[in-house]
């Protein structure tokens, strides 16, 4: 028996008209655990007429009570972060402690939101000309949509409502069809929150739905997370339709270790930002940069380090990485490993080998050494658990690699001298940095994107870009006469 996995709509679970649905599996066991019904534009279409009602109505609502609601939806996240937690695992396989971590940090977007009526403050210049006073306000955009990946299905989505939501608009959520259940439950909480009918709406759906999206004209802006071809195609299609659009992409992420590093603590950190979530990560380390002479005692290190994860169902305590997200994936991520072999890299662990278990989409942790810069195992986005040694002579040469990058998310550097770091920080092309931090992911007050192919658009996500991304500024100029010349008794003497 596989379960229906329908929309939210107008505050209640709808079951589509199931023309046409998608499998949704445990990765762990490769068993077919639901059904999700794909939407249709007209559904669609449905979905976006009852967020627009609920849009006029919400952005009315006091400030103060808009506020508690966000206070509500916080303390229930909290309280049910477990059980989010377990639902994010059954569908996308990362162990629990993993998922627990990505609800803590959408959570932290949240947290961020309900600070709205410090973040919506205007300015205000009083008597700029006689009788003239000059201020600002931001109102909200109506309705807004949000297109999400499978690899962060709760905190993705968090990242965007809470500041959409918090500002009045409405935003309705198209998930991931590979594993959609969890936004469902968030659903359920924004309601028990006190979040009214149509603010917050689910619409299940492949590319029939986001085209639907980026048609519909009372959608007024789409935020997108996902593969950078689809990014570009969002980006491009949405803003032909005078939408707003920010829309993120994928990633090659550098670490570069330099010769005077820890390099227990660059081994480390280059197991767990390359290995963590199996490699699906938008952050994940996916490209070691070995300055120097450091590369042999560094791959040495980081291969000591393998046979020590336990690969497994990520809701058996114990298991530090868990499945990929489909078959076809872990094959597509496995046939890399070939590749890099016959373009004359070294697989120094082939994950294919380890210890795996029989049923699931699992695969190994593999290291491959001596990786240049032409090979499809260095230029390809992999999203898996593959990590790629490059040797550099220089610290010169592991900057210029990384700045002919077509990808620009993320990037680390690991040493002790704070001259170079500082010149790294400077003068690499990347959006977010880590300086002996393998994944700098901003925290919810600052705000989130990388530069190039991994971002389209000129606003990053969540934080403050996120309050400005859904809303419009407004400047008000007025002018009220002189108190002397009022009519009305001002009950002071005028003495002017
Ligand atoms: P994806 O691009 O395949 O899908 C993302 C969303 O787009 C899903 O909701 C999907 O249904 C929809 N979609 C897929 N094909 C579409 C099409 N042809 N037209 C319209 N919509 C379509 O990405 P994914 O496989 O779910 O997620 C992994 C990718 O996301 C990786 O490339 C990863 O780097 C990237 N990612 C980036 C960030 C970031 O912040 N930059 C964060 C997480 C994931």
């Amino acid at each position: 028996m596989t379960s229906i996995i329908g929309h939210w709509i107008q505050g209640r679970h709808v079951t589509g008209s199931a023309q046409r649905t998608s499998p949704v599996f445990n990765p762990a066991t490769g068993e077919q655990t639901g059904t999700v019904h794909l939407a249709s534009t007209e559904e669609v279409d449905d979905v976006v007429a009852s967020a627009v009602v609920a849009a006029q109505a919400w952005q009315r609502i006091p400030l103060s009570r808009r506020t508690a609601v966000l206070f509500s939806f916080r303390e229930l996240l909290h309280a049910h972060a477990d059980e989010l937690a377990a639902i994010v695992t059954a569908e996308h396989g990362k162990v629990l402690a993993d998922a627990a971590g990505e609800v803590a940090r959408g959570l932290e977007n949240v947290e961020f939101a309900t600070a709205v009526p410090q973040l919506l403050k205007g300015g205000y210049s009083e008597q700029v000309s006689s009788g003239v006073d000059v201020y600002s306000l931001r109102q909200p955009l109506g309705v807004v949509a949000g297109i999400t990946p499978f690899n962060f299905p709760a905190m993705v989505p968090l990242w965007m409502c809470a500041n959409a939501i918090a500002v009045g608009n409405a935003f309705i959520l198209k998930p991931s069809e590979k594993d959609p259940s969890v936004s469902l439950r968030l659903a359920e909480l924004w309601q028990e929150a006190g979040l009214p009918d149509g603010v917050f709406s689910v619409v299940q759906g492949d590319k029939v739905a986001v085209d639907a999206l980026i048609a519909h004209p009372q959608v007024s802006a789409l935020s997108f997370v996902g593969s950078t071809p689809i990014a570009r195609y969002i980006y491009e299609q949405g803003t032909a339709r005078d939408k707003r659009v920010q829309a993120l992409g994928g990633a090659k992420n550098h670490m570069v270790v330099l010769p005077d590093a820890d390099v227990d603590m660059a081994a480390d950190a280059a197991v767990s930002a390359g290995y963590g979530a199996a490699g699906e990560r938008c952050m994940a380390i996916s490209v070691v940069l070995a300055v120097g002479d450091v590369g042999d005692r560094l791959v040495e290190a980081i291969a000591a380090r393998i046979p020590r994860l336990h690969v497994g169902d990520g809701t058996v305590p114990g298991a530090d990485m868990g499945p990929l997200i489909t078959a076809a994936h872990r094959d597509r991520v496995a046939g890399y490993i070939d590749d890099g072999h016959k373009a004359g890299a070294r697989v120094v662990v082939d994950g294919r080998s380890a210890d795996l278990p029989d049923k699931g989409f699992f695969l190994g942790a593999t290291l491959i050494d001596d990786v240049d810069a032409s090979m499809s195992v260095y230029q390809d986005e992999i999203f898996g658990p593959v990590l790629s040694v490059v040797r550099c002579a220089t610290f010169d040469d592991a900057l210029k690699i990384i700045n002919a990058n077509t990808y620009a998310n993320g990037t680390a550097i690991f040493t002790r001298d704070g001259g170079a770091a500082r010149r790294f920080q400077s003068e690499v092309e990347v959006g977010m940095i880590g300086i002996n931090v393998p994944i700098p992911v901003p925290v919810a007050y600052y705000s989130f994107g990388g530069w190039k192919a991994s971002l389209f658009g000129d606003s990053h996500m969540y934080g403050p870009e996120g309050i400005n991304f859904y809303t419009r500024a407004k400047v008000v100029t007025s002018r009220w006469p002189d108190p002397a010349t009022s009519t009305v008794d001002l009950g002071f003497p005028q003495t002017r």
